[in-house]
């Protein structure tokens, strides 16, 4: 499903060009050229040229685990109907996960009179937002510049800022609803930290939030470990429409399993730097692929024709900016990461066997039955991963992949992580095959 999976970057660049069916598990037909560039410090030196950033996959922290000494939970929008926005609550949690109490911080807040009609004040008496910080869910902050008639220039004034007198960490932080009107419940916040008050870090952004429980206080807590570190967008200048729609129907499930793909693909505890993630709506031939960079393009027919496709391959598509595979200074071959078909086969990986649910580990091994091949890429090859990965080592395709990453890879490579060759493994995983009852595909 990759056209251009990351092959941009390399010596040889393979062209690959797949057409797809709207079954699950694709019938997919590859091209490959090749093109022999003239050189690579030219390529690379125009690549650089032409502003595309590398995605920067790994790096020491999570960028939250910074301290800072002021956060701001800021609303962006009421859940639409309401005519005032409100909250009974807003806590920050320690890096112990406790909650913090209102005496470590200043709060500092807005009150400025940006009066909406026939509303002289920004929140009725005794409903201001030092409720929010009071510990106690049975008192409200309400305020009228948050509701339904509120300008921009009104919104922008409704948050609570927390300052420290030094710079603090968080574990994460909560919200909890009035005990009425759920339509007057944020719908769409953020949540930021600064050093300095003047540039702001957004760790936590949630927009389309729904809640319907009335008369009843509830929280939305986020720890930020749980937050994706990669936050998506959709880009709207050429497709606005199409844009519009993977904006509302795909780009938040993307988001919300960007984080399964990642800790699949580096195993448990791996670090992070996170990072923007731009969805392209194109009218190309094709269904999605990136180059790089932080860029995913989604074919606009694609969309459209295989909806039900759309979130897996993004996630494909992802699976290859996490994979990272990039030239290596000091190789004869720059481009050294494996071949192609395990690059596709441990991101279908992922997809299939971890995204799809039973229907799609079903489909991928009753897909790779009938011709058995595991260099085959994609699918099949997955199915091959998922196999030595059940039988021997449950992180085996993250060491793999990080042996790719690395410019390892060799053949040696299987025997040393299982015991056993490649041929050894192709064997027993065509005896697992054989003996799959096809009613389950397990
Ligand atoms: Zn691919």
């Amino acid at each position: 499903m990759g056209i251009l999976c990351y092959n941009y970057l390399a010596v040889k660049v393979r062209r690959t060009t797949v057409k797809m069916k709207c079954s699950r598990i694709a019938r997919v037909e590859r091209k490959t050229r090749s093109y022999i560039l003239v050189s690579f410090v030219a390529f690379a030196g125009a690549i650089a040229l032409a502003g595309v950033p590398f995605l920067q996959a790994r790096a020491e922290g999570y960028v939250w685990e910074s301290a800072y000494t002021r956060y701001r939970f800021a609303v962006d929008a009421a859940s639409g109907s309401g005519d005032c926005m409100q909250l009974s609550d807003v806590a920050l949690y320690d890096e112990t996960g406790a909650a913090i109490p209102s005496s470590a911080f200043k709060l500092s807040f807005d009150s400025g009179l940006h009066g909406l009609e026939g509303v002289s004040a920004t929140s009725p008496d005794g409903e201001g937002p030092e409720n929010a910080v009071d510990g106690d869910t049975g008192t409200k902050w309400l305020d009228w510049r948050g509701g339904r008639d509120a300008t921009e220039e009104q919104r922008a004034a409704v948050y609570l800022e927390f300052r420290f007198a030094a710079p603090k960490k968080l574990s994460g932080y909560a919200w909890f609803t009035a005990s009425d009107s759920p339509d007057r419940n944020p719908s769409a916040w953020r949540f930021l930290a600064s050093n300095d008050g003047a540039s702001w870090t957004e760790l936590d952004a949630v927009t389309g939030f729904r809640s319907s429980d009335a008369f009843r206080s509830m929280a939305f807590k986020r720890n930020f470990a749980d937050i994706p570190l990669y936050r998506f967008k959709v880009d709207a200048t050429k497709f606005p429409d199409i844009a519009k729609l993977v904006e509302e129907k795909f780009r938040r499930p993307i988001e919300a399993m960007s984080p399964k793909v990642m800790t699949l693909l580096d195993g448990e505890g791996a670090k992070w730097t996170g990072g923007e993630i731009t969805i392209i709506p194109t009218d190309e031939k094709g269904c999605a692929w990136t180059t790089g960079g932080g860029k995913i393009w989604l074919c606009n027919g694609f969309v459209k024709r295989c909806p039900g496709e759309v979130v897996g391959a993004c996630l494909h598509e992802f699976g290859h900016l996490v994979q990272d595979y990039r030239p290596l200074e000091g190789r004869a071959d720059p481009y050294d990461s494996g071949p192609g078909w395990l690059c596709e086969g441990i991101v279908d990986w992922v997809r299939w066997f971890h995204m799809e649910g039973a229907e799609g580990i079903k489909d991928a091994n009753e897909g790779a039955k009938k011709e058995p091949k595991f260099d085959d890429g994609y699918g099949t090859s997955a199915s091959f991963l998922d196999y030595i990965a059940r039988t021997y080592d449950r992180d085996f395709v993250a060491k793999l992949n990080k042996t790719c990453r690395d410019g390892r890879y060799g053949e040696g490579v299987w025997k040393s992580l299982t015991g056993r060759t490649l041929a050894e493994l192709e064997e027993e995983w065509k005896t697992f095959l054989k003996g799959l009852d096809s009613a389950t595909g397990k």
